[in-house]
């Protein structure tokens, strides 16, 4: 079966049942939210009501719960250990954040692996398999989902072999699984437009059966630019057709595909407004048809229902 969604939000006023319900308004069977603001590590107390109104939900709608992702907030880096605070803060959030994934009955948490910043590449995935090592518990169920990054900065994971080495090293690795970007693995130099190459490649390093899901991205960036910039699908250097043989790969059936596409923005009366794509986005997948005038077709439809 067809596993689409997108990222969607979390509000602290209807929470997950907030999050189920953006993502039914635009067609998908899956999709991942932030526990609260990607960009900081302020949370809010998860409401047991809402949590409950949200499985109801998922359950009147058909959607499996084992399909939904939660993804950890990107300033928590477990390379770099400079500063004994912020390592020890990013370890002890990430243990919180498998405790709140628990609670909403999530197992997947997507985890940026970190940049070494002015550490060096070996020393900063040391410093990554020796977090995850204090993380990790041999009886939970939250995987922790280590994505495949563009190589911006001094990211790592840009390489399969840096996964590679973090999973050995790692005491509990039945605990790890990968997510692999679209958009961070043209940048990181991997050809999507060969995602049957890729995959071999990464069945021999990783083993193919680590792939938990898989962000579906255009890429505004050249194939090894090593920037991630995402683009909206058929709108950048991958290509739409390239990324419907993606989602609709064989291998990766039943594996949740969610999209991180830019908001579309315009300017309305003097305002800036954004429209998530992603209702348009999904119909174009499933209808294997690429949309030339996508983003005319989401400023009409959200103009016209507020
Ligand atoms: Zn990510
Ligand atoms: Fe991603
Ligand atoms: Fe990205």
């Amino acid at each position: 079966m067809l596993l689409i969604g997108s990222h969607v939000s979390f509000k602290s006023n209807d929470q997950l049942a907030g999050s189920v319900k953006e993502a039914i308004s635009y067609g998908s069977n899956c999709f991942m939210f932030y526990t609260g603001a990607p960009q900081n590590t302020r949370r809010c107390e998860i409401s047991y009501d809402l949590t409950l109104e949200a499985r109801n939900l998922l359950y009147d709608n058909n959607i499996d719960l084992k399909n939904i992702v939660i993804h950890a907030p990107y300033i928590i880096n477990l390379a770099n250990n400079s500063k004994k605070e912020s390592y020890e803060f990013a370890i002890e959030f990430l243990k919180e954040e498998i405790n709140r994934a628990s609670m909403f009955g999530v197992d997947k948490l997507v985890l940026h692996p970190g940049s070494y910043v002015s550490l060096d590449i070996d020393t900063g995935i040391n410093n990554i398999i020796n977090a995850l090592n204090e993380i990790l518990t041999p009886n939970q169920e939250v995987k922790i989902c280590l994505e495949t990054m563009a190589g911006k900065g001094s990211e790592i994971a840009f390489d399969l072999h840096h996964l590679k080495r973090i999973i050995d090293g790692v005491k509990y690795n039945d605990k790890l699984m990968v997510c692999l970007d679209t958009c961070h693995l043209n940048d990181a130099g991997y050809d999507m437009t060969k995602f049957d190459d890729f995959l071999d490649e990464f069945d021999n390093i990783i083993g193919i059966d680590k792939v938990a899901c898989v962000h579906v991205n255009d890429s505004k960036n050249v194939l090894g630019a090593k920037k991630d910039r995402h683009e909206n699908l058929g709108y950048g250097t991958i290509g739409f057709d390239a990324l419907i043989n993606v989602i609709y790969n064989k291998r990766l059936e039943n594996i949740p595909k969610i999209l991180e596409t830019p908001y579309v923005s315009t300017i309305e009366g003097g305002k800036d407004r954004s429209y998530a794509p992603y209702k348009f986005e999904i119909e174009s997948i499933k209808n294997k048809t690429f949309n030339d005038n996508l983003y005319n077709d989401i400023r009409n439809y959200y103009n016209n229902i507020d």
